[in-house]
């Protein structure tokens, strides 16, 4: 436990537990689907140990995953930080201002997400896998939980560690990071 941690903080702050407890947060603000999972994820400087975006499933327009959502607002964020213009997406622009920063720097990114990234969206997007290997900033991945068989079989864990990326999955978070998903029969 750190010195800043005496009063109700479980996690330390900036421990892989850390970024996982405010994934499986982000999970449950996803709008429960009978078609999709609620996922939560953030991107986190690997070095500096900062969060620079968050998503969770269905927060942006289209359908979008959580992953795909963090993506998105890097992405903005770092067009607007080289246009020169302020991030207007969320309250978190001076996080994603930063996050562009780094980025620019080449620091590193960590990719925390309660379920396997999918592998296979039915509905033809890319997938989250797919997003990662387009980002090669992001080095490592870590997962709460393995996607279970409701739609189709995930190959995220083993596609990424076959491209070079360091996969963890973090021992004891299945349950917590399933709980969103109460509404769906797991598999
Ligand atoms: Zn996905």
């Amino acid at each position: 436990m750190s010195a800043a941690s005496s009063c109700c903080t479980v996690e330390d702050e900036g421990s892989d537990a850390y970024f996982m407890s405010l994934c499986v947060e982000l999970a449950g603000r996803s709008r429960p689907v009978d078609t999709a999972y609620c996922v939560g994820a953030v991107l986190v400087t690997s070095s500096s140990r900062k969060v620079v975006a968050t998503g969770f499933s269905r927060e942006l327009l289209g359908n979008t995953h959580a992953e795909e959502c963090c993506f998105i607002k890097l992405h903005e964020a770092r067009d607007s930080f080289l246009s020169g213009s302020p991030s207007v997406r969320d309250s978190a622009s001076d996080q994603l201002d930063s996050a562009a920063e780094a980025i620019d720097r080449g620091e590193d990114l960590e990719l925390f997400t309660t379920m396997e990234p999918c592998s296979q969206r039915l509905s033809g997007k890319l997938s989250c896998t797919a997003r990662i290997l387009q980002n090669p900033s992001v080095r490592r991945v870590v997962v709460g939980t393995l996607e279970p068989a409701n739609f189709v079989r995930c190959r995220g864990v083993q596609t990424l560690r076959e491209a070079g990326i360091v996969v963890d999955i973090l021992h004891g978070w299945e349950e917590r990071c399933k709980a969103a998903n109460r509404h769906l029969q797991l598999q």
